[in-house]
């Protein structure tokens, strides 16, 4: 078990994102917001994302001010920006994948979005990249919500829009837009803000599609919403393990190399071929699988006699069965034959359905004061014990009857010979 982690999390604000690391993992949350270090990690994916966000910024911000820019004005801007964003720094994963190749990825998202949506008109932005947050008082301690929008704007109908934007290659599906708690936490703070708000609507453009995804929140979803949320941060405020929670987003956590679950592996990986055999850990782990191996090997060698050992003792009771003796008698052992035929009934770990359906027929005879708790064992030992007369007799045997199944146990021990034991 892992020392309790002696920092606490101080936290006073929290950004739907923040509480997302904490709900993908606790771990990844305590390195970032704890521990507070600091692993700037640039991928392609983030640089085309930030620099199409910039370009949204900017697009919208210009219509805002009475001009519309034509796309080679837009795409120039998103190229600037990339230009600016793509740096030495920048991890890339798949070298099938060049920097143009990423450069266009994020070109293709401003000609799709801009053809789809211009002249613009379609709304009116009230605010680009604005802050929004409310307060949310938790175990008695009030704390903040907070995160930036990437546009807000008023639809014809009077209706707020919060929207998106999101670079991702997956596209969604309807019900994960339902689901989606950012945007929803941030539609608390606008009607907050505007309480005499009617209808938000959460909108996320996925650009690399073309595709718009929108959610509505009806009221008891946007309380659920705050409850879940409070919850949420009472959980990071009494967690002192942050405990790691493995999953497909490891491959992309920053923190691998701290991780309980995945730092020994690294380090063993950077360590030169001869060093890694002589290494305390690898040496260890080399014998452990070897002894599992010989467990492994020992227990098939265990089954295999076990399975023996049945057929030579069911050979042994034929061969008493035939000769009518309970002895059978070898050179240097012998065998003693137990025969009893015996009733079972069914247990509830065994047939539970059909122990079930027993009690309950229990349950309705007299037998039923005698043994309060139905014990297969206590009705049977009664019955050989000849302790019930009347009603009670007969609901046990009918009982006994009804679900009981008759074996015939056939039992053989060994027994050395005494003059065998002599020698
Ligand atoms: S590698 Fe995985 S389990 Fe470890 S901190 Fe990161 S996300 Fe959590």
């Amino acid at each position: 078990m892992q020392e309790p982690h002696l920092e606490e999390d101080r936290s006073t604000k929290f950004s739907p994102s923040k509480l997302s690391v904490y709900q993908n993992c606790p771990r990844r949350y305590q390195y970032r917001y704890v521990d507070k270090i600091s692993r700037q990690r640039k991928t392609p994916e983030t640089v085309v994302g930030v620099a199409v966000h910039s370009a949204f910024e900017e697009l919208y911000a210009l219509v805002t001010g009475g001009k519309v820019p034509t796309l080679p004005e837009l795409q120039e801007i998103y190229e600037r920006e990339f230009a600016e964003g793509w740096d030495e720094t920048v991890v890339e994963k798949d070298a099938r994948f060049a920097k143009d190749d990423w450069k266009k990825v994020g070109r293709d998202c401003v000609e799709l979005y801009y053809n789809g949506h211009h002249p613009f008109s379609a709304d009116r932005t009230v605010a680009i990249e604005k802050r929004v947050g409310f307060p949310i008082t938790v175990d008695g301690h009030e704390y903040r919500i907070e995160g930036f929008v990437d546009r807000l704007a008023l639809a014809p109908d009077g209706a707020f829009e919060i929207v998106d934007y999101k670079t991702a290659k997956s596209l969604p599906n309807q019900e994960h837009a339902d689901e989606d708690w950012q945007l929803a936490l941030y539609e608390l703070a606008v009607r907050r803000e505007w309480p005499d708000t009617k209808e938000v609507r959460l909108k996320w453009h996925y650009v690399r599609h073309g595709k718009t995804l929108v959610s509505i929140r009806d009221e008891a979803a946007r309380v659920k919403l705050l409850a879940d949320a409070g919850a949420l941060i009472s959980a990071i405020k009494h967690d002192h393990a942050f405990e790691p929670k493995p999953s497909p987003l490891c491959d992309w956590c920053e923190y691998r190399d701290l991780c309980p679950l995945f730092a020994d592996p690294i380090r063993v990986a950077a360590l030169p071929p001869a060093e890694r055999a002589k290494d305390g850990g690898v040496k260890l782990v080399a014998a452990y699988a070897e002894i599992e191996e010989r467990r492994k090997r020992l227990k098939d060698e265990l089954k295999t006699v076990e399975a023996e050992r049945e057929k030579a003792e069911s050979d042994i009771a034929d061969w008493a069965e035939a000769a009518k003796v309970s002895v059978v008698a070898g050179e240097k052992a012998q065998a003693s034959v137990s025969i009893k035929d015996e009733t079972h009934l069914p247990t509830k770990t065994g047939e539970a359905e059909k122990h079930a359906l027993l009690e309950a027929e229990a349950r309705k005879t007299p037998l039923w004061n005698e043994v309060a708790r139905l014990d297969g064992h206590a009705l049977l030992e009664g019955l050989k014990a000849h302790r019930w007369t009347g009603q009670v007799l007969s609901a046990a045997e009918t009982l006994v009857e009804r679900f009981g199944h008759r074996t015939h146990k056939r039992t053989v021990r060994l027994k050395r010979r005494a003059d065998d034991e002599d020698q």
